[in-house]
């Protein structure tokens, strides 16, 4: 199919940006990198009045080191550059790992990381990410700005905390505590597919060797990213070995997530796989912040 006609404009500046959002109330809606706009546009699921095309707007493809020690990601640095990039890889190693499962590379060399966290899909790996690293989001609108939490800027099903005349225009990680490790895992039918489940892991270990803090954060078993927060929290204070790491992830299986079964795999099989996989990651993660 093709899209339902729409007005373009391809501002040169976040300010023309966002008077174009804020004029145009919920009609307008961001092109960044196309990867998942352009499909929903050409099936008719979304048909928005204009739309603005940011990839002329100076000054949003900054991939900075923060004066804290974590990494500041503008809203038109391309998934490929994120992949590559040695700071990446030092700064947020879960980033950098998960990355390489998204998609191919050519469609990486367009799509963007705000993309990505503004489509929301359930089964992408970059808002599992930005829980599990507790990211920071800047939001700006015409006359004023905010930050939000990873955690409150999910809602729900391809939807999030973002207003219509909003823009996400950053995405902060913050640095990982001494002794982290962290650690990507997911289950696709051939590389580069959308996973069946997959899984976000970090562990930070106290001197003693036992656990101070630990987040496990599943994708495409629900609606959105899910936290599962009450079971990782039975790790902290013990040691992260082999017993309690299958129990842990078990429980955050059977308990925390809500996978739907489709023609590939049923509900009951996504568990099984989020649950292995669970445990593998929060192993790799524990052997890491150990290293
Ligand atoms: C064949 C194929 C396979 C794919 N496989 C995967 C996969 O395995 N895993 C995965 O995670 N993704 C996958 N994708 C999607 C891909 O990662 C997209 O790049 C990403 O989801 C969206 O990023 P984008 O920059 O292309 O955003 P766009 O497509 O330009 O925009 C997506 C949505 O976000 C909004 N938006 C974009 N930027 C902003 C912003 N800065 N502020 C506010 N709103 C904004 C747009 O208005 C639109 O609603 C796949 C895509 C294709 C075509």
């Amino acid at each position: 199919m093709k899209p339902a006609p729409f007005d373009y404009a391809a501002p040169r500046s976040l300010d023309e940006t966002l008077d174009l959002l804020a004029e145009r109330g919920g009609e307008g809606k961001i092109l960044a990198g196309g990867q998942s706009l352009l499909p929903v546009l050409n099936f008719r699921l979304a048909q928005p009045a204009l739309l603005v095309d940011v990839n002329r707007v100076a000054g949003l493809d900054t991939l900075a080191a923060t004066a804290d020690g974590g990494l500041a990601v503008g809203a038109l640095v391309r998934q490929r550059r994120l992949e590559r990039d040695p700071e990446v890889a030092r700064r947020a190693p879960l980033l950098a790992e998960a990355i390489r499962h998204v998609a191919h590379p050519q469609i990486r060399a367009r799509g963007t990381l705000c993309g990505s966290l503004a489509h929301a899909d359930p089964a992408a790996e970059l808002p599992a990410v930005a829980l599990a690293l507790g990211a920071r989001l800047r939001l700006r609108r015409r006359g004023g700005e905010r930050w939000l939490e990873a955690a409150r800027f999910f809602t729900g099903l391809f939807a999030t905390a973002l207003a219509p005349d909003e823009m996400l225009v950053e995405v902060h990680f913050p640095p990982a505590p001494a002794r982290t490790g962290t650690a990507f895992l997911e289950a696709a039918r051939r590389h580069g597919d959308y996973a069946q489940a997959g899984v976000a892991a970090s562990v930070t270990l106290g001197e003693d060797g036992r656990c101070r803090a630990a987040r496990l954060v599943f994708l495409a078993v629900g609606e959105g990213p899910i936290d599962a927060a009450r079971s990782a929290a039975a790790l902290v204070g013990e040691r992260p070995e082999g017993t309690l790491l299958e129990a842990v992830a078990r429980q955050a299986a059977a308990t925390e997530i809500d996978p739907l079964g489709d023609i590939h795999a049923s509900a009951e099989f996504k568990r099984h796989l989020a649950a292995v996989l669970a445990r593998r990651a929060l192993t790799e993660a524990s052997a890491r912040a150990a290293a």
